[in-house]
This record gives C-alpha cells, sequence and structure tokens, in this order.
C-alpha cells in the first residue's frame, strides 16, 4: 500500500534559524523529500534566515550538503535535488536587530500561504514575533511553527504565550511536539476510535497498567549545558511523554477536528493527580571507566550537578475511565538500547480453563515509536501440534514499514509530515496554549518538591536499563518493566 499524497495549497515558509542543527538535521531534507514526493506546489518558496552573511547560492550549497547527510535514500535523486534547490532563497536577518526586515518584507508574496518556523533559541521567539508584526511580513492568515522548550515552568509558559498572543491569534501559533507526528502515534488515535475492537477494553476494568518508555543510547554530549538547567522532566516529560500519556489517556472527541481533540486532551492533564515522592526515581548516568570520565556530570561540565538524565515515574489519573490503573513513564539517557514503546498491559483472565499453565502471559498492546514503528498485540494460543493443550504466547504484528512501502521509506518523518499541516492550517497535531500551561503547572510542584528535598539521583551504568529503584517502582506493585530492546 503507497500513502496518498495531497498537494498543498502554494506557500511562502520561512525558517528562522535556517541554518541550524535542526534546519539542517530535518526541517530542510524534511521538505526536499515532500518535494520528491509531489506534495510542494511548483511556486512554493522556502527562505532561510539567519545572521550568516550568505546569499541564495550559499544557503543552496548549505542545503545540498545537509540532504546529502540527512537525506536518506532521496539524496540520490540529483536532478530532483537540483530542483528542489531553485526553489531556497536567504535572508540576513538579525531577530533582535533591524538588519534584514526590509529585505523579507520585500521578498513574501500577497497570494500564498505564509508560514514562519522558529527554529531558533527560545529566547528569540518574543522578539521574532515583535518583528514580524512591526513589519508587516505577518497577515491575519499567517502561521507561526514554535519549537520547543515552551518555557521552563509554569510562569515562563504564561509569559511566552502572553508575548505571541500580542502578535498573534491562538489559530495562527502551532507549538510543535515531534513526537504527535510520527505514524504511529497518530494511528493511536486510529486504532483507538476507528475500531469498535479496543475501545469497550479501554479502561481500568480491563488494562492492569500502561507503560510508556522513552530510551535513548546517546548521553548529553554536546548540549550539556543547556540540558543540566533542564534535565529529563522538562526536556522530554512535560512535553513528550505527556502528550503521549494524553492520547492513551482521552476520551473519544466527538469529531476529529483540533480544539475538539485538544480540548479532550487538556481534560486528562487537568485529571492527573499529584505524584507522591515515593512514586519518583530520578538518575544520572555514571562514567564507564574509573573516576568519572564519560558521566553526566564531566558531560555536564558540573561536578556537583543533581540534574536529572533519567526518571521513571508512576501516575495516575483521577476519571472514571482510569482510577485504578497507573501510568509508568520512564525516559532517560546512556540506556541500554534507542527504544520508545507504550504498551498497554491488560488484566489476568478471570479464570483459566487451563489450569496453571506455565508460560502464560497477559496481552500487552505494544505501540513503538522507534525504532520500526508499528504495533504489536500479544496473544495466547494453543502450541501447535500433538501433545495436548499447551499455550503459547504469538505477537499479531502490524508494522507500518512493511504495510506502507517495500521498505519504510514512504513513512514521512514526523516533521514533515508537522510542518505540511502548518501549510494546510490543521492544528490537530499542535499542542495548544492552554495545553502546555496544564502541563507545567502538573510538573513545576514536582519538580519544586525535589529540590526542596534536596534530592540527589542515583547513579546507574551507561548501558544499563536505568537506577535499580526503578525496577522497584513496578516490582512493589507485583509488576514489572518491559525490556528496553531495539
Ligand atoms: P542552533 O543549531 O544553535 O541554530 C540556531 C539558529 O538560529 C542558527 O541558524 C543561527 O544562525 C540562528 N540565530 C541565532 N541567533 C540569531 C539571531 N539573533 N537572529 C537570527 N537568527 C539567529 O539551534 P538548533 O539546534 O537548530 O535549535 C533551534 C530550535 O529548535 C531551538 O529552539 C531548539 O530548542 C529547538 N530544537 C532543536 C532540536 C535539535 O535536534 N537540534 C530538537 C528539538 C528542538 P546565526 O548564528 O547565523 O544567526
Amino acid at each position: 500500500m503507497v500513502s496518498r499524497v495531497i498537494p498543498v495549497d502554494c506557500f511562502d515558509l520561512v525558517v528562522f534559524g535556517g541554518t541550524g542543527d535542526l534546519a539542517r538535521r530535518k526541517i530542510l531534507p524534511g521538505l526536499f523529500r515532500r518535494f520528491l514526493a509531489g506534495q510542494i506546489p511548483e511556486d512554493a518558496r522556502i527562505i532561510g534566515a539567519a545572521r550568516a552573511e550568505i546569499d541564495d547560492t550559499g544557503f543552496r550549497a548549505f542545503v545540498k550538503d545537509a540532504i546529502m547527510e540527512f537525506g536518506g535514500k532521496a539524496a540520490k535523486q540529483t536532478e530532483a535535488v537540483a530542483q528542489f534547490l531553485e526553489r531556497l532563497h536567504y535572508v540576513a536577518i538579525d531577530a533582535k536587530g533591524e538588519v534584514g526586515w526590509a529585505a523579507l518584507a520585500g521578498l513574501m508574496r500577497d497570494d500564498v500561504v505564509r508560514a514562519f518556523y522558529f527554529s531558533v533559541a527560545p529566547a528569540l521567539f518574543g522578539a521574532l514575533a515583535e518583528r514580524l508584526h512591526q513589519h508587516g511580513i505577518a497577515s491575519p492568515e499567517s502561521r507561526i511553527v514554535v519549537e520547543k522548550p515552551f518555557g521552563r515552568d509554569l510562569e515562563s509558559a504564561q509569559k511566552l504565550n502572553a508575548t505571541l498572543a500580542l502578535h498573534f491569534t491562538e489559530h495562527q501559533i502551532y507549538r510543535i511536539d515531534h513526537y504527535l507526528g510520527k505514524e504511529t502515534v497518530q494511528n493511536l488515535m486510529a486504532v483507538r476510535f476507528a475500531n469498535i475492537l479496543f475501545e469497550p477494553l479501554w479502561n481500568a476494568r480491563h488494562i492492569d497498567h500502561v507503560q510508556i518508555t522513552v530510551a535513548e543510547t546517546v548521553g548529553v554530549g554536546g548540549r550539556g549545558a543547556y540540558y543540566d538547567k533542564s534535565g529529563a522532566m522538562r526536556d522530554m516529560v512535560q512535553n513528550h511523554l505527556m502528550q503521549l500519556l494524553c492520547l492513551i489517556a482521552m476520551e473519544a472527541p466527538y469529531r476529529f477536528d483540533p480544539d475538539a481533540v485538544r480540548d479532550e486532551k487538556l481534560k486528562v492533564i487537568h485529571a492527573l493527580e499529584p505524584v507522591r515522592p515515593d512514586d519518583i526515581v530520578r538518575g544520572q548516568y555514571r562514567g564507564t571507566g574509573k573516576g568519572t570520565a564519560g558521566s553526566y556530570c564531566e558531560d555536564a561540565e558540573n561536578p556537583d550537578s543533581r540534574t536529572e538524565s533519567y526518571i521513571a515515574l508512576k501516575v495516575d489519573i483521577a476519571n472514571w475511565r482510569w482510577k485504578g490503573t497507573p501510568f509508568y513513564l520512564r525516559t532517560g539517557k546512556k540506556l541500554r538500547a534507542r527504544a520508545s514503546e507504550i504498551a498497554i498491559v491488560f488484566k489476568e483472565v478471570p479464570h483459566s480453563i487451563f489450569g496453571e499453565e506455565e508460560g502464560w502471559r497477559e496481552n500487552v498492546l505494544s505501540i513503538r515509536l522507534q525504532p520500526n514503528e508499528g504495533m504489536t498485540l500479544s496473544v495466547m494460543i494453543k502450541e501447535p501440534g500433538p501433545g495436548g493443550m499447551r499455550l503459547t504466547e504469538v505477537p499479531l504484528d502490524m508494522s507500518f514499514a512493511e504495510a506502507l512501502g517495500e521498505d519504510g521509506t514512504d513513512i514521512p518523518d514526523a516533521y514533515e509530515r508537522l510542518i505540511m499541516d502548518v501549510i494546510r492550517g490543521n492544528q490537530t497535531l499542535f499542542m495548544r496554549g492552554d495545553e502546555v500551561e496544564a502541563a507545567w503547572a502538573w510538573t513545576d510542584p514536582i519538580i519544586a518538591g525535589w529540590e526542596a528535598r534536596g534530592d540527589k539521583p542515583r547513579g546507574y551504568d551507561p548501558g544499563s536499563s536505568g537506577p535499580e529503584d526503578a525496577l522497584m517502582l513496578l516490582h512493589r506493585d507485583g509488576r514489572r518493566w518491559r525490556e528496553i530492546r531495539e
């Protein structure tokens, strides 16, 4: 099955921070792949903007290199690369000064969608919004795409929302969380709400617990100084894991409409119970050899750092659907594998007619975000062959890569899909301002709690599954974490 490509309206997309790391690795190669798929109209233009004093030619050379490095198989189509590069322009601009704004205003066209991607440091978001307005570049239909992090606590998120609201309405603001652009994450909604099969079981009566794991093998590397001010709770849980939790836990929206979906997600965040200190385990990766070499503290250049590179927590949702079914979340760096998974672990059958059958396992719906996006439902069947009624577990595998393309290259990257949604004006997969604030309102007291207690993260070995105490978080409830594996 090959996915259909629906062309979008003609656009001018300005990528502020067009020479930065995110633009190089994701945004620009992603746009090229959409071009290759035939989704980008003939007259659409992509305009890079940053302070570097380069011209169109210099920017095209930069983007060509980016496509070669990060474009995957698509990069081999050299003729298409050349055609794509012709759509690119560049303006040297200073978000905080006056340089370049008149030139950008002169470039913009009236009769096309105008979108502005803020792929710059968050400290510049407000300045960009203000300058766009001041120079008359943003029309009432223009859209802005705002990268993460969206604030570092409730107060800063509220301030940022208020600043953006001075110049743009909520319908013009696209707060990006690339986890929402993943094929599997959207499929979670399709599986839940387009099938009669799962929804009757989707509650505390039938689901024992839910595990959400986002494990990385890399450390904080060159981002150490930035990360040390943030930590896993702010960097991953408040946004990505929270969004995944919302999609699993939310009620059916009355329609697949941006505000209807986001209203339901917001209700979930409001229903989250405060997390007890005993239900949180924070960790920090140790060094690989003796001493601190390669440790988190070394990477963060902060020998006394108390920032967590790992966190596991047990979260309860206080509503009729979920009371009694805990959600266990964990995320960390330098773990044993790069793997992201949501596991819906169902309850045992009320009575086993097969007696105390060895090898019996509960049904698990596993939703893999990376690698190999897809879903697996484990079911118990009779072991084939003679020898009586012995049970065995088999996976019903729905691997999207196989279903949607020969080798999975047809699956668009999350950024590709989300940018096309911006052009279409569809906000369903973007966070609304009140959602972000509600997520911070839940997160802030948890962080304040461990700061007040002077909590120190537990050490864990690189390549492990995290600190020992995190295992206990489930053991004491008579459960166990699923293995972290690719
Ligand atoms: P980066 O590599 O540091 O790039 C920053 C970009 O902003 C550069 O193009 C830089 O070019 C430009 N810039 C800096 N100051 C400017 C100014 N005063 N006026 C205009 N342009 C200016 O950062 P990044 O990693 O791409 O991250 C960009 C945003 O995406 C950040 O909000 C980050 O948190 C978010 N993000 C990044 C990633 C990632 O994987 N990289 C992932 C998730 C979110 P000049 O210096 O030439 O101006």
